[in-house]
C-alpha cells in the first residue's frame, strides 16, 4: 500500500494498516511529516473537539459526514492517540489539546508509532503523476516510479502552500474520473478596500459581526474583531469567512455590520450617552467616548454617524442615536479574503457521492482510496477539521 501525503490522515491511516499487517510506503514532499500539525493552535495543537457532531462540519454531502462520523466519535480519536502514548486535556468550548502543549509531541508520537509499526516514510518525496494499468498503481515522483496494487492519496487541500497545501491530490483524482466540487479559502481573514480601515490596523475588540450579502442579512458571529492594513481579522472573522469565501466566488456583494459593544444594548448605551452629557457637558466628543471606545475608531465612528458636534453640550437626542447607531453597526465592505496562503483549510474537494463511506474507497476506481481534507468536507475551527482528518484515516481499510 502506498500513501500520499504524510499529514493528519494519511499518518493515522499508515499507523492502523500497518498495525493490521500490511505493508505501508508514505510519500511526503515535505522534508518534515506533519507540517501543518506543527504550526496547528499556535503551536500547542488544538487536536480535536469534544462536542464533534455533524452541525459542526460542512459538505455538499452531509450524509456522507455522518456515516463516517458514526461510531468515530472524539472517544474513538482519544483511544487513538493514547494507544501512542500522548494524553489529552480540555480548554475552552470542548477543545482538545495535548498535554504537553506541544504540537510538536503529536508529530514525534505518529511518527515513533508509524516507524516501529513498520511504516518506510521518504519524505522529499513529490508524486508528480499516477496511472492505474492491469490493477497495479503507478506513481511518477522526483525519487524514481513507485507501484503498489492499493493507494490512498491524503495529500490535503491548497490551503497555505508553505506548509505544503497543494492541489496536485485534486489533479490525480480528476484524472482516475473522479468530480470536484468548487473550492474556496476557509478559515481565513478578509479584505476591504475601505481606507478608514488602515488607520485603526492593531485595534482588537470583542464584538460581534453581522453579514449581509447584496443587502440581506445572512448571519453572525461574536468574538475578536481585529482590525488590520488589509482588512479584517479576528475569531469572529474566521467564524464567518467560510460562507463570505463561497459568496464572493458567486460575485455576491458582502458587507460587515460591526457591533463594537455587543454587551451593551442599545437602550443601554444611549442612556450611558445621556448620563455623561449630564455630568460632563463641556468635555470635547473625542475625549469623551475614550471612556467608552479605543481612540482609533472614535474618529471613524464620528465620520460614519456625520457626527458635527464638538463637545457633549452640543450633543441632542438625534445625534446621540446616530452615534450610538454607528458604534452598534459599523459598515466594512469586503473585497476579497486573503487567499489560500493565509486559510487554515478549505472548502471543497472530492465529491463523496463517489466514495464509500465505510472504508473511503473510491466507487469508481477499486483499490484507490482518499482521507482527509481531499473530500469535499471541511469543519468550523475548534478542533473538528484535525477530527475529521484522523477519523478518515482510522476509516481507510484497504483489505
Ligand atoms: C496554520 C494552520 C493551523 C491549523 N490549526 C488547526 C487546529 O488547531 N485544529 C484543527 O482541527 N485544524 C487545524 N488546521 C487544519 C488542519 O491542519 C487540516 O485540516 C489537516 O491538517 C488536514 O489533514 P490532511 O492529512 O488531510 O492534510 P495535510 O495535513 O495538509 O497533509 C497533506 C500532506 O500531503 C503532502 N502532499 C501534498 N501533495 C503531495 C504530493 N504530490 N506528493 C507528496 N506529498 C504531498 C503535503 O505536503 C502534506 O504534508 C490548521 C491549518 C493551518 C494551515
Amino acid at each position: 500500500m502506498i500513501i500520499i501525503g504524510a499529514g493528519a490522515a494519511g499518518l493515522v491511516a499508515a499507523i492502523v494498516n500497518a498495525r493490521a499487517g500490511r505493508q505501508v510506503l508514505l510519500l511526503e514532499q515535505n522534508s518534515r511529516i506533519g507540517k501543518k500539525i506543527l504550526v496547528s493552535g499556535n503551536g500547542k495543537c488544538n487536536i480535536d473537539n469534544k462536542y464533534t457532531n455533524i452541525t459542526r462540519f460542512h459538505s455538499q454531502n452531509l450524509s456522507f459526514v455522518e456515516e463516517v462520523l458514526k461510531g468515530y466519535n472524539f472517544q474513538v480519536v482519544e483511544k487513538f492517540f493514547t494507544s501512542i502514548g500522548l494524553t489529552l486535556i480540555e480548554g475552552k468550548e470542548g477543545k482538545m489539546f495535548p498535554m504537553s502543549l506541544q504540537a510538536s509531541s503529536v508529530v514525534e508520537l505518529l511518527e515513533y508509532e508509524a516507524k516501529s509499526a513498520g511504516v518506510e516514510i521518504h519524505s522529499d518525496c513529490k508524486v508528480t503523476g499516477i496511472d492505474k494499468k492491469n490493477d497495479i498503481f503507478r506513481l511518477e515522483t522526483n525519487q524514481g516510479t513507485k507501484t503498489c496494487d492499493k493507494l490512498l492519496i491524503s495529500s490535503g487541500s491548497p490551503a497555505a502552500p508553505q506548509l505544503g497545501g497543494s492541489d496536485s491530490g485534486y489533479a490525480f483524482a480528476t484524472k482516475m474520473g473522479h468530480s470536484l466540487i468548487p473550492r474556496h479559502p476557509s478559515l481565513v481573514q478578509l479584505c476591504s478596500d475601505e481606507t478608514w480601515v488602515k488607520a485603526c490596523a492593531g485595534v482588537k475588540v470583542a464584538g460581534l459581526a453581522k453579514l449581509y450579502a447584496n443587502g440581506e442579512y445572512i448571519t453572525e458571529k461574536k468574538g475578536d474583531l481585529l482590525f488590520t492594513n488589509y482588512g479584517i481579522s479576528g475569531l469572529a472573522i474566521l467564524d464567518l469567512s467560510r460562507e463570505i469565501s463561497t459568496r464572493l466566488a458567486g460575485f455576491d456583494y458582502c458587507e460587515l455590520s460591526l457591533d463594537l459593544l455587543p454587551e451593551f444594548s442599545k437602550e443601554k448605551l444611549t442612556n450611558l450617552l445621556l448620563e455623561r452629557i449630564n455630568n460632563e457637558s463641556e468635555k470635547p466628543i473625542g475625549l469623551w467616548l475614550q471612556g467608552v471606545l479605543n481612540k482609533k475608531l472614535i474618529h471613524i465612528i464620528l465620520e460614519q454617524s456625520r457626527s458635527k458636534v464638538k463637545k457633549e453640550s452640543d450633543l441632542n437626542r438625534k445625534e446621540i442615536n446616530k452615534l450610538v447607531h454607528s458604534i452598534k453597526n459599523l459598515k466594512l465592505s469586503i473585497s476579497n479574503t486573503k487567499g489560500f496562503k493565509s486559510a487554515e483549510v478549505s472548502t471543497g474537494g472530492i465529491d463523496t457521492t463517489e466514495v464509500h463511506a465505510h472504508n473511503m474507497e473510491s466507487k469508481l476506481v477499486p483499490d484507490l482510496f482518499f482521507a482527509g481534507e481531499i473530500l469535499d468536507v471541511d469543519g468550523d475551527r475548534g478542533g473538528f477539521n484535525f477530527h475529521w482528518a484522523w477519523v478518515t484515516g482510522m476509516r481507510v481499510n484497504v483489505e
